[in-house]
């Protein structure tokens, strides 16, 4: 009986080791038995893609960025591999492949790249002889023929790349939590699992820091309507569906909060107030790959301002320097960098049609004693940059301000 196509991608934590991976090898081998083809993504065992960043930064603090692809790619290669033999242990026909070998197409962007296209007959012929394919997640080749990676997190992206070429039925993506929750239960015990979430609350949630999925992989997941289902790889409850709209029966105006700590906060004293001074700021640094993020720059009544933006931490000491040397340029002030900072975040669709979120936001951390250094919205979040120390006291203030606790 055929049932259809599922890919499953399991995270590193579902194959940190040979239990696990042996246990992953059970969940795909019950999958086929019930009759549906399966591609399986996998990502590096455990820890291993941070290990290897550790030991090229001993090698060499500067690497560059295509060795650094080199390196990293073998990580899924080893789980692909002991996936497969797992698989074949428990008397399924499974095949492994690299991400170049089943013709993963990408720009020649290291370390981030972009998927061009995808050239899927192998994985189809595969599929065809009755096999499980199982591809090494978070990588690609380029048309050179240099392995590149698909950024932090990226097998969720091969994953959902995949669902979306194979016109699969689903794309189910194993973790270690049960779903996407309200908040992270680590800071908050009273969080709820998430039965539905949107792809544009989703989105935004990964991008201002949930860490269940990869931020990109959910942007062509929503561009393509891919179903996502987030589950736990130590479970058969059902997780969280991402879909395009939810139904609610009741008026929910803030679906989550997330709180991320992998920002630095960079300070320009006393710019001059003229055009085009943030645009030589903001430029030097797009140049040089650096991802700015918040920016703050208040109306001046001195003919100088501040300037406030953020970065990631990793690249905090590059942008610094960067920064640096515009700011000597134009005749600025003092460069000051902040990594004491937090930012934490609502999120929820139900903010287009509900005024007074901010307002009720803002109120609860004044209440908290906590002072906002900086505050972004989108249409559907908003975000304040606070200091760290404050951090999981806001998150559970305003999560139970917003009623989302059990
Ligand atoms: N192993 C890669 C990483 O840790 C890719 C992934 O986990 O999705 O970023
Ligand atoms: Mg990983």
């Amino acid at each position: 009986m055929h049932k259809g196509l599922i890919v499953q991608k399991f995270g590193g934590s579902s194959v940190a080791n040979v239990e696990r991976i042996k246990n992953v090898a059970k969940r795909v081998v019950s999958y086929r038995k019930k009759g549906y083809d399966l591609v399986v993504v996998v990502s590096a065992l455990g820890d291993t893609t941070d290990e290897l960043i550790e030991l090229a930064n001993k090698v060499n603090t500067e690497a560059c960025e295509r060795e650094m692809d080199m390196l990293l790619s073998t990580g899924e290669q080893i789980s692909v591999a002991l996936l497969a033999m797992a698989i074949h242990k428990l008397g399924c026909e499974a095949i492994s492949f690299t991400g170049a070998q089943v013709g993963i197409i990408t720009d020649t962007s290291h370390t981030r790249a972009r998927i061009i296209k995808i050239n899927a007959d192998k994985i189809k012929e595969e599929l065809k002889k009755g096999r499980i394919v199982i591809v090494a997640g978070f990588q690609g080749v380029t048309l050179n023929q240099d392995i590149t990676t698909l950024g932090r997190g990226g097998s969720d992206l091969t994953a959902v790349a995949l669902a979306k070429e194979l016109k699969a039925n689903e794309c189910e993506i194993y973790t270690d939590v049960e779903g996407i929750y309200t908040t992270d239960p680590r800071v908050e015990q009273k969080a709820k699992k998430i039965r539905e979430i949107t792809y544009d609350e989703m989105l935004e949630m990964a991008s201002l820091g949930a860490q269940v999925m990869q931020a990109r992989s959910i942007e062509v997941a929503k561009k393509f309507d891919v179903a996502i289902h987030v589950r736990s790889s130590f479970s058969n409850n059902p997780g969280t569906k991402i879909v395009k709209e939810v139904k609610r029966m009741e008026d929910v105006v803030v679906s989550g909060i997330t709180l991320n700590k992998t920002e630095a906060k960079i300070t320009v004293c006393d710019v001059p107030d003229r055009p085009g001074v943030a645009a030589k700021i903001f430029k030097e640094l797009s140049s040089a790959g650096v991802n700015v993020d918040m920016i703050v720059q208040n109306v001046s009544h001195t003919r100088q301002t501040d300037i406030s933006f953020t970065v990631n931490k990793p690249q905090l000491r590059k942008a610094i320097k960067i920064t640096r040397k515009v700011a000597k340029n134009i005749k600025t002030g003092e460069v000051l960098a902040d990594e004491d900072i937090a930012r934490v975040s609502i999120i929820g669709v139900g903010m287009k049609t509900h005024p007074g979120v901010a307002a009720k936001m803002f109120e609860v951390l004044a209440r908290n004693q906590v002072n906002i250094e900086m505050i972004s919205t989108s249409d559907i979040s908003i975000s304040c940059i606070i200091k760290k120390k404050f951090a999981e006291k806001a998150v559970r203030s305003l999560h139970k301000k917003f009623g989302l606790a059990k």
